[in-house]
């Protein structure tokens, strides 16, 4: 899978639309201090089905949201979304996450109303995902360094494209 486009709005401190094109290969964010490096990279796992709020650094989920600052309100919704190209279709895959103060979490699949179990196996399947290795967020390489073996095999799992059909079991024995 290779995503081409991340739009964010209202999404922590990225309050006013942004659109951003990212090329082929190896992405770098730089930045000073407190720019919203880390913002970018969370919102790219928030829109890939994230649900823990305190991997984003907020106490609940609807911290996302842009939260006002001395000169701007705050807003009352956030939404991200990413264009990709997925190997062997022709169409591009459009996915979107929104989020509303007291409304939670909505999903789209190129304009569809979707779960958030539907968009986790899309990722999962192409071998991507909000746990993704191809996401090297700050202190991500110590935590690989350090990880358990058990952790370490999820990760390798995850990179190998095998993940969804864990989830697919999952599912299979929940019925
Ligand atoms: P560093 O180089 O220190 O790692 P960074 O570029 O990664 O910095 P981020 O952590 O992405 O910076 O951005 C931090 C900024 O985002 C802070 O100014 C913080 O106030 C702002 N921020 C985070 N969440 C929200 C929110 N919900 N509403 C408004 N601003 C937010
Ligand atoms: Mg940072």
């Amino acid at each position: 899978m290779q995503i081409k486009r991340l739009r964010l709005t209202g999404f922590k401190s990225f309050v006013d639309p942004a659109d951003l094109r990212i090329e082929p290969g190896l992405t770098g964010v730089v930045g000073p201090n407190g720019c919203g490096k880390s913002n970018l990279l969370e919102a790219l796992r928030w829109v890939m089905g994230e649900t823990s709020a305190k991997s984003m650094r907020g106490a609940g989920m609807e911290d996302v949201i842009f939260a006002g600052t001395a000169t701007r309100p705050a807003r009352d919704f956030a939404e991200v979304s990413i264009l990709a190209d997925r190997q062997g279709e022709d169409d591009e895959l459009e996915v979107v996450r929104r989020i509303e103060r007291g409304a939670g979490s909505a999903y789209r699949i190129n304009g569809r109303d979707v779960r958030a179990k539907d968009v986790a196996l899309v990722f999962a399947d192409s071998a991507t995902g909000a746990h993704s290795p191809a996401l090297v967020s700050q202190g991500r390489i110590g935590a690989i360094i350090a990880a358990k073996p058990g952790e370490r095999r999820a990760m390798l799992e995850e990179a190998a494209g095998i993940a969804g059909l864990h989830v697919r079991r999952r599912d299979a024995e929940q019925k």
